[in-house]
């Protein structure tokens, strides 16, 4: 007797969601169709616009693929793909807002979120007033008939703020409000955005999904009320994924249950290691016990990834220098969710308005790969040394 779709666990379907084997031949891998033209058969198809694909822009098996198994993961109604985390953010804020409307953006969301805000909205005319991402229900005292949508990013960028969802959901809605989550760092796993009040989710599925710092990639995932409004803009912003890098999605995605708990299980045990380092004044990471962000985590999340910052004792740019230079397994750079540990430099103040970012020491954002522990310990270890005698 087979099981159906709905009971099946989550692990299960992350093996199956999207996949039609019998329609490819039996080949297991949804293949990757590249093209534009799209043929009719008969002059009335044509005019009906009567078959499944249309135009390479407008979808493609492969592109389906990958946004049916998100749309299942996240339990929303439609997924539609886009070609970066970013384009995803700018066309679904796009989608809700008019010259003279207001929106709500956390003030802990990703910093080309709040660019695009600044300039692209602003330019059009739209206000963005920015809150603090720990306000909940306060956020009913920010919202007017003129607010459009809440923007919020949980835990916030850098600073892992973890934010009290439905309660800010339930307060928007309440005025008519779109509700908008960037979902990246818990993934389609961790974080149920449609059963906490989060009318549309994103994902820079450059992160996790993909999962080996190979592609860029974005996925928008609507409720139905939201669906039509967010495809009409995706599609009149043309905005169509490389074959390729959706392709890397659908296969970064079958293995991502074990690469998060992996990434989980290091992330925690390097966390609580770091907490014990004389060099370290604070570690930030929602999972922890003491964490501010922990009862809200505890309560809404199913787990955690890799991804944590730590600040450090203060200490002088040519110490932060040689203990970041010489790091061997630790790379420096931008993104994250790949299989390789990362470390990077932060520092929120010169663009955060609603709250004060005040730490004495320099913030580090840590992405703990899939390497072993001993040796990551090992390689911060010696950076500390170095940090020491700089
Ligand atoms: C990286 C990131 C994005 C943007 O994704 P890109 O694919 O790099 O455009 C959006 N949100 C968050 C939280 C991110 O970390």
């Amino acid at each position: 007797m087979s099981t159906s779709k709905k009971s099946q666990k989550q692990d299960t379907r992350l093996a199956h969601a999207g996949r039609d084997p019998a329609r490819f031949d039996g080949f297991v891998n949804t293949p990757i169709y590249r093209g534009s033209t799209v043929l009719y058969p008969t002059l009335q198809c044509l005019e009906a616009n009567d078959q499944d694909y249309s135009y390479g822009r407008l979808g493609t098996p492969t592109v389906d693929a990958l946004q049916t198994a998100l749309a299942e993961l996240e339990g929303g109604h439609a997924t539609l793909l886009t070609p970066s985390g970013l384009s995803a953010i700018s066309a679904t804020l796009l989608s809700f807002v008019s010259s003279g409307d207001d929106i709500l953006v956390s003030d802990s969301v990703y910093r080309p979120t709040r660019r695009f805000c600044e300039n692209v909205l602003k330019r059009l005319g739209v206000a963005t007033t920015y809150y603090d991402p720990l306000i909940g229900g306060g956020i009913a005292g920010l919202l007017t008939d003129k607010t459009k949508l809440v923007f919020t990013e949980s835990p916030g960028s850098q600073t892992f703020e973890v934010q009290d969802i439905p309660a800010i959901a339930e307060a928007a809605h309440k005025r008519g409000a779109v509700v908008i989550m960037d979902n990246t760092w818990a993934t389609p796993l961790y974080f149920k955005p449609f059963s906490h009040g989060v009318d549309v989710s994103i994902h820079a599925a450059t992160k996790y999904i993909v999962g080996h710092a190979d592609a860029m990639l974005g996925a928008i995932t609507t409720n139905k009320a939201t669906r039509a409004a967010v495809a009409r803009t995706h599609d009149e912003l043309g905005l169509c994924p490389g074959p390729e890098d959706v392709y890397l999605g659908l296969r970064g995605l079958r293995s991502l249950s074990v690469r998060l708990a992996r990434h989980q299980a290091s992330g925690l045990e390097m966390a609580e290691w770091l907490a014990g380092r004389p060099e370290v004044a604070q570690v930030i990471h929602p999972a922890r016990p003491g964490d501010p962000g922990y009862a809200l985590w505890q309560r809404d999340f199913t787990g955690a990834s890799g991804l944590f910052s730590i600040v450090l004792k203060p200490c002088s740019q040519k110490a932060l220098a040689a203990m970041l230079d010489g790091l061997t397994l630790f790379g420096m750079g931008y993104s994250w969710g790949g299989y390789e540990s990362l470390i990077l430099p932060f520092d929120p103040r010169s663009y955060r308005s609603a709250t004060t970012w005040q730490v004495e020491g320099s913030a580090l954002r840590l992405h703990i790969g899939l390497e072993d522990v001993e040796d990551l310990k090992a390689d911060l270890d010696a950076g500390f040394a170095r940090l020491a005698k700089a």
